[in-house]
């Protein structure tokens, strides 16, 4: 039996789930009708923020940029190439395809980019520079011809850094506006936001549940809201790292849960010790207390692979593995976002620096996907084509009588036209 030695606060009650979703239905549903003017009202509202446009133009992006310092955009450079260079090599693993099922019977798939995109970054709390890499750089790899991008402003101020990190991934569109407001904006298109066809990006519950809306209408990535980290350690693990390591992903906001589970009960005392005596040193303890509070879990199991069961159950969206053999977790371990093996890396370096991906599944979404990659950016579509006419005829023949079965006349007499038209079978009607 696991032993608990802390457990998050019990679960918020539901009704706070569907405020939220009534209020977001609502904002949408005004951004929809009313356009530009709804949004201004609701980023001046939420954000303090009404310029006279919110899409920056390329002297306005020209002179942002240049207020960046050097180091900041050579770090933004160095980043973009890592994440660059990984999507490439993911874009080249995608293959079309086209085969020969029955003599003269040709069927292919091909990977076609989605014709516009709405990338948005995040910027309520901190400035997400590194998600403007991880939404729009992507995409230009994938060969998306047109991006939106989206930020808000942070604290009234234009996140200046974010602005250049759209810019140089190759953002078509930058406008500085937040929230459901700008993912509304983006998905139904207004005078001055012009429509996408998927979003993409994280965001907070508020963000998350918009796009949420929002599909089917528009495409999205995934469900990407308040950030997770789930630590699976032993005893050779650091617990001073662990600690740090659990906290930096706690500070991303209150709602933000932090797990431990161990097979050290050893480890998971001192780590418990080392996360007290930090927080109160960190300057985001606002965000990192209230979350390791009511969403910080330490859990001691019996063995490496018990740790590794109860991990998948949690389906969270970053798994440290800070063991003796890290790789294990890449033939035990089935549901999470990204995994980061060994004390050498960090769920910061995949946050902003490494090259992966860092939109990654929340909420159990890593059951059913994993994170933003190349390939969310891709239609894969199929064609078929039939030159040797005894083979169509033979379809013709299969099909005639398969659509019957399921009483589709129309259906079956296009099948019938070709066993008459390219074999020898005479139409009973
Ligand atoms: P954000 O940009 O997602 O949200 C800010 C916007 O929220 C504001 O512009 C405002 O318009 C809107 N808002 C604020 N209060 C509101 C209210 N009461 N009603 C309606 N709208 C309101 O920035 P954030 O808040 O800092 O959140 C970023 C989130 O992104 C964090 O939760 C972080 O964990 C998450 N994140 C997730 C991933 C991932 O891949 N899953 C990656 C990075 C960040």
């Amino acid at each position: 039996m696991p032993e608990v030695l802390k457990q998050p606060a019990p679960k918020q009650a539901a009704t706070d789930d569907s405020a939220l979703r009534d209020r977001v239905r609502a904002i949408i549903e005004d951004v929809r009708t009313r356009g530009d003017a709804a949004v201004r009202e609701y980023s001046e509202r939420f954000d303090g923020w009404s310029p006279e446009s919110f899409r920056l133009s390329p002297e306005e992006v020209e002179r942002i940029v240049a207020t960046v310092p050097g180091q900041v955009l050579d770090d933004i450079r160095f980043v973009q190439e890592q994440v660059r260079g990984f999507a490439r090599h993911q874009r080249e693993s995608l293959h079309d395809i086209e085969v020969e099922t029955l003599p003269g019977v040709r069927l292919g798939h091909r990977h076609v980019p989605i014709g516009a995109v709405g990338a948005y970054v995040p910027g309520g709390r901190y400035p997400l520079t590194a998600s403007a890499h991880m939404t729009i750089v992507t995409a230009k790899v994938a060969g998306v011809p047109r991006v939106v991008a989206c930020t808000p402003p942070i604290r009234g101020e234009v996140p200046a850094a974010t602005v250049a990190a759209m810019h140089l991934a190759g953002a078509d569109e930058i406008h500085l506006l937040g929230g459901v407001q700008a993912v509304a904006a983006m998905a139904t298109g207004t005078a001055s936001v012009s429509s996408v066809d998927l979003l993409a990006g994280p965001g907070n519950a508020y963000v998350a549940e918009a796009k949420r809306q929002l599909f089917g209408e528009v495409g999205i990535d995934l469900f990407a809201g308040p950030t997770e980290i789930l630590v699976i350690a032993d005893e050779h693990a650091d617990p001073f790292v662990v600690a740090v390591d659990l906290l930096s992903q706690a500070e991303h906001g209150p709602d933000s849960p932090a797990v431990l589970i161990t097979t050290s009960r050893e480890l998971a005392v001192e780590v418990l010790g080392h996360v007290e005596a930090l927080l109160p040193g960190m300057p985001t303890a606002d965000f990192a207390g209230p979350a390791w509070r009511d969403h910080g879990e330490v859990v001691v199991v019996g063995s490496i692979d018990e740790a590794f069961a109860l991990a998948d159950t949690y389906a969270a969206e970053h798994v440290e593995v800070l063991t003796e053999r890290p790789r294990l977790a890449l033939e035990r371990m089935r549901d999470y976002g990204a995994l980061f093996l060994g004390e050498g890396t960090c769920v910061s370096y995949g946050d902003k620096v490494i090259g992966t991906n860092h939109v990654l599944p929340t909420k159990g979404a890593a059951r059913y996907t994993g994170g933003l990659w190349v390939g969310k950016y891709l239609k894969t579509v199929t064609y078929q084509e039939v030159t040797d006419p005894a083979s169509s005829a033979r379809l013709g023949e299969v099909c005639g009588r398969a659509a019957r079965v399921e009483l589709f006349e129309g259906h079956a007499r296009s099948g019938d036209v070709r066993a008459a038209k390219f074999g020898d079978a005479t139409p009973e009607w």
